[in-house]
């Protein structure tokens, strides 16, 4: 790629604060980034030639450290809540000012142009400055790459100003501590200081567009995944994270659209991302060919140990983070659609991964139980209580992603509804989560059980196979399913102990009704009657 021959945007980054005559590295290609970060000593070669990083303090994303900045557009179209924390414009400002006085002290910085939204007619344009390389190279795998004549008159809409070094004083900046990621709509401006974890970017720009599509252009946006079959049916993937929108969404039997963030539109749907980020811990090249085989050249993998003495990944380890990742664009995904486009879904999966192992594997959803599970947003994860103890934890999170919604989650479920409506869409419950008892007794289910219920579904396989109805949450389990055991699909019958079960599912029952509580009179009688009966 001979991306030098761009000029560099000087002007404009002058009117952003950037003193001009560091060296700024602008376009560089993954090769030179990979090398720069090597120079610098912030990473080292596995044996696939994929650059392995260490993200520093921060591992994930920090959800109490993302601000809104509450000004005219703001205030009263942002749904202010435990994820959208208000900030005054004035500390905006205050921070803006330390991360360019920041930067501008860097020896080098790195530049990138690049876009989100894979219809062209949504398309976002975005540039990102960069202290670090890595965090350039995450940039470029996983948003969408301008071609050359494309970069000639490029506008930049979106910014973002990437500082992990820099340590915010929480009393001059109104942050909570010293990280911040704070997103203006005013200033069309994503300023992310003290920490290098690379989600922050891709879920700051996901927050833009969970904004903007939805009120200015009439689509709705999702956290999920999709694909599409050889016909072009397409099929969308939500879940939490940990679900398996990632991991079910590469199938190599479909085309991969996307494995995180779409959009919706009278049309069909289409990425906002031009890459995946996918979880590495546990990652085998038996269960997960596709993921595998995408950590070479180029692909960023994110706080993963070695084998001692080697430098073979070891997938195993958890001894930095659980939350081991790895970026690549999303043509390493060998079956990947492009462009990164689909028509309108015919089967929607709600995943949850269910550590009380109550919830049916495979289930299908009545249009008003899905818009109840949606709005319930479910999963449970492990939580570590004291050594040696652990229990489920629920998480109940709207739309399967509260954390990244600026509007009241209200908006996007009667978006939703209505396109379930005249669409006609199936939606099915998958429960990736654990069979045969809670967490502790039963075991995780198997991902190829998983695959396969899947793909049944898709093909059409269930539709004629008797069902019965789960007496507590009422979605209908098939009796049936090719390549799975039967036994499996009524997680009654993986039990020991049935009444444990029952009392199980109805605890469970139970916290989705209290959780509901908040949203039972924004919504019609018969989503509310979709409740769990106990
Ligand atoms: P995020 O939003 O954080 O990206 P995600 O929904 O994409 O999360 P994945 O990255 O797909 O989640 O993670 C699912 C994890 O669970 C993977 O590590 C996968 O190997 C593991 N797993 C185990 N059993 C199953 C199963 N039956 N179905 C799906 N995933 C499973
Ligand atoms: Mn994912």
């Amino acid at each position: 790629m001979s991306a030098s021959v761009i000029s560099l945007p000087t002007d404009q980054l002058s009117k952003l604060g950037i003193k001009t005559s560091t060296p700024i590295h602008y376009q560089l290609s993954p090769a030179e980034l990979v090398q720069d970060t090597l120079t610098m000593g912030e990473g080292i070669l596995n044996d696939t030639g994929a650059l392995v990083i260490k993200t520093g303090e921060f591992t994930g994303r920090s959800p109490k450290d993302k601000f809104t900045v509450r000004d005219e557009i703001t205030e009263n179209t942002v749904n202010w809540n435990e994820f959208n924390i208000p900030m005054e414009e004035k500390y905006f400002h205050i921070i803006h000012k330390q991360i360019t006085d920041h930067l501008n002290q860097k020896k080098e910085l790195w530049v990138r142009d690049c876009y989100a939204c894979a219809d062209p007619e949504y398309r976002l344009n975005i540039r990102v400055v960069n202290e670090k390389p890595w965090n350039n190279l995450f940039a470029y795998n996983m948003f969408l790459r301008p071609t050359e004549e494309e970069l000639e008159d490029f506008k930049p809409e979106w910014h973002i100003l990437s500082a992990p070094d820099l340590k915010l004083d929480p009393a001059i900046c109104g942050t909570r501590q010293h990280n911040a990621s704070v997103i203006s709509f005013k200033h069309k401006m994503i300023l992310i200081a003290g920490s290098g974890y690379t989600g922050e970017t891709k879920k700051g720009i996901f927050t833009v567009l969970n904004y903007l599509l939805p009120k200015t252009k009439g689509v709705l946006s999702m956290h999920c995944s999709a694909n599409m079959g050889n016909n072009g049916d397409t099929a969308l993937f939500f879940g939490l994270s940990g679900t398996g929108k990632t991991t079910l969404s590469a199938d190599p039997e479909r085309g991969l659209i996307g494995d995180d963030e779409h959009g919706w539109t009278n049309e069909g749907i289409f990425n906002f991302e031009g890459g995946c980020y996918a979880k590495t811990i546990d990652l085998s090249e038996e269960k997960e060919p596709e993921i595998y085989h995408a950590i070479c050249e180029g692909a960023l993998v994110e706080n993963t140990v070695f084998f001692p003495g080697t430098n073979r990944i070891d997938f195993s380890a958890k001894t930095i983070t659980e939350n081991t990742r790895v970026s690549y664009p999303i043509h390493y995904i060998s079956n990947a659609v492009e462009p990164s486009t689909g028509g309108l879904p015919g089967n929607i999966f709600f995943l949850t991964c269910d550590a009380y192992g109550v919830l049916p594997p495979i289930s299908r959803l009545t249009p008003a139980q899905a818009m109840y599970q949606f709005i319930s947003g479910y999963t449970a994860k492990v939580a570590g209580t004291e050594a040696g103890i652990t229990e489920p934890k629920s998480t109940f999170s709207a739309c399967f992603g509260a954390p990244f919604l600026p509007l009241h989650a209200g908006e996007y479920a009667k978006m939703l509804g209505e396109k379930l409506r005249t669409h006609k869409v199936k939606v099915w419950l998958i429960n990736t989560g654990w069979t045969g008892g809670s967490y502790g007794t039963g075991t995780r289910m198997k991902l190829s059980y998983t695959r396969a219920m899947i793909t049944a579904a898709l093909e059409g396989k269930l539709n004629s196979v008797d069902m019965i109805k789960h007496p507590v949450f009422g979605m209908e389990m098939p009796v049936q399913c090719p390549n799975v055991p039967s036994v499996i699909l009524n997680p009654r019958n993986t039990w020991k102990d049935v009444n444990a079960y029952d009392k199980a599912a109805l605890n469970l029952a139970q916290q989705f009704i209290n959780n509901f509580k908040k949203y039972e009179n924004g919504v019609d009688v018969e989503i509310r009657e979709a409740a769990p009966k106990i």
